[in-house]
């Protein structure tokens, strides 16, 4: 299986700091973006197969820029994963409706953010499949 491309959008340099780490393990490439026009200049550039999503990003955000990207259908495949801090209900849904394929909760869990990244990306992932 070709090594899989992940993308971390994500402008607090601490959760990113924490994301990196999580996934530190895992045999992953991992590009960063630290908001909305660098993301896109890496979705373009880097064709990753999945995103982690930060919500609350300046100017464009993450809910915004999700649309954005999955209104392209060379990118509808990206797995996009909302990471969250609103902490209110209602975002699960409002990140689904721009469509996100998944949903974290800030802060996430170091233990089980690893597993979560697998599942999404072997079940979704069209290389993966075949
Ligand atoms: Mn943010």
């Amino acid at each position: 299986m070709t090594t899989q491309r992940i993308l971390i959008v994500e402008d607090n340099p601490s959760h990113m700091k924490l994301e990196k780490l999580a996934l530190a393990e895992s045999n992953y490439d991992i590009h960063t973006a630290t908001n909305a026009k660098e993301a896109l200049e890496e979705v373009q550039s880097f064709q990753p197969h999945l995103i982690l999503m930060d919500i609350q990003l300046p100017e464009i955000d993450g809910l915004v820029l999700t649309r954005k990207i999955k209104a392209d259908p060379k990118y509808q495949d990206i797995i996009i994963i909302a990471i969250t801090a609103y902490g209110m209900k209602g975002d699960k849904e409002m990140a689904m409706e721009a469509g996100c394929d998944g949903y974290v909760p800030k802060p996430i869990d170091i233990e089980t953010f690893p597993q979560l990244v697998a599942d999404y990306i072997s079940n979704k992932n069209p290389v993966s499949k075949k």
